[in-house]
This record gives structure tokens, C-alpha cells and sequence, in this order.
């Protein structure tokens, strides 16, 4: 079977901008208000002759109510059945109250995680990246989903995980 890669994390942090980094092409859909994807989005994927699947996935709530609980829930679901989460965070916000609980819900998961700094679109914010060692996931991966900075290194790491 295909492995399966599911991109996580709270809502607007570039999460769709990272897909379509990872499978190379625009297809999941960007936008500048929050919660525009509702639901698990797989797309394929390949680099260096792999196959795998991206989904997408809406941002991720603690304690959603109604639309925001069932997009909270598709993401929990999306999680559930991927090989890898890749956990997305804004590194120009840092680590908010709402990213603490997802990583507490991902450490329930007891999925593989990776954690992502992205919208690190210049050498200065990486100073900053370093600051998300304090979330507890290892190793804060730093790119910029919008001008590709750190893609490469990114696609390699994830199939070290695959
Ligand atoms: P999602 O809600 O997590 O899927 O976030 P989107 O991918 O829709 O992006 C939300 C906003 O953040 C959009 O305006 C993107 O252009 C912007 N964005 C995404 N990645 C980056 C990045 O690496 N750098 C910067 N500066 N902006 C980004
Ligand atoms: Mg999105």
C-alpha cells in the first residue's frame, strides 16, 4: 500500500500551501480566511521515485462546536489512518495555547509526528523556529510553504520516516 502522509494543525498556519509544496502542483486550496478545508483531502505524491499520499486536512480546534467540531473530527480521522502527521505550525505567531492541545491530542494519536515551522521565509525567522522545541515534538523543521525554502530537505525527511 501507498504510505500515507496526513498534514495537520490549527487553522491558517499553511497548511494547503505545504500540500501543494509537497505534491507539487496548486491543487488544495489556499485561502486567507481560516477553515476553508472541511474535510480529509488526499492527493498523490512522489519524490525521488516514491509514491505516497498528502491529505489535507481543515484546521484543527480543541472544543469545536458544530461545522469547527466535524472539521476538528475529520482531522482526528485523517490522523488516525496516516503513517506520518506532519504537524504544521506558524512561526511568525509561535506556539499558541490551541497548538499545546494538538499536541496533546497528537500524543494520544501515539502517531509518528513531525513538526513543521513554516512561514520561515527568511534566515532571521529561524531563530525563531528554535523557540517551537518548547511544544516537545523534537526538532522544529523549518520551511517556507509559500516560497519553498527547506521543501527538499522536508520531502527527504518525511520518506526517512515512511
Ligand atoms: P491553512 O488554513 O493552514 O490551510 O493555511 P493556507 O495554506 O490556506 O494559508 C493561509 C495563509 O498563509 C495564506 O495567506 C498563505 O498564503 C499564507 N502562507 C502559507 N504558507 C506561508 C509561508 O510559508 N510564508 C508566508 N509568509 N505565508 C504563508
Ligand atoms: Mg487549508
Amino acid at each position: 500500500p501507498v504510505p500515507v502522509v496526513a498534514v495537520v494543525g490549527r487553522p491558517n498556519v499553511g497548511k494547503s500551501t505545504l500540500v501543494n509544496r509537497l505534491i507539487g502542483r496548486r491543487q488544495a486550496v489556499v485561502e486567507d480566511t481560516p477553515g476553508v478545508t472541511r474535510d480529509r483531502v488526499p492527493y498523490d505524491a512522489q519524490w525521488t521515485g516514491r509514491q505516497f499520499t498528502v491529505v489535507d486536512t481543515g484546521g484543527w480546534e480543541p472544543d469545536a462546536k458544530d461545522r469547527a467540531a466535524a472539521i476538528a473530527a475529520q482531522a482526528e480521522i485523517a490522523i488516525s489512518t496516516a503513517d506520518v502527521v506532519i504537524f504544521v505550525v506558524d512561526t511568525t505567531v509561535g506556539a499558541t495555547d490551541v497548538d499545546e492541545a494538538a499536541v496533546r491530542m497528537l500524543r494520544r494519536s501515539a502517531k509518528p509526528v513531525l513538526l513543521v515551522a513554516n512561514k520561515v521565509d527568511n534566515a532571521a525567522l529561524e531563530i525563531e523556529a528554535t523557540s517551537l522545541w518548547s511544544l516537545g515534538l523534537g526538532e522544529p523543521f523549518p520551511v517556507s510553504a509559500l516560497h519553498g525554502r527547506g521543501a527538499g530537505d522536508l520531502l527527504d525527511k518525511i520518506l526517512e520516516l515512511l
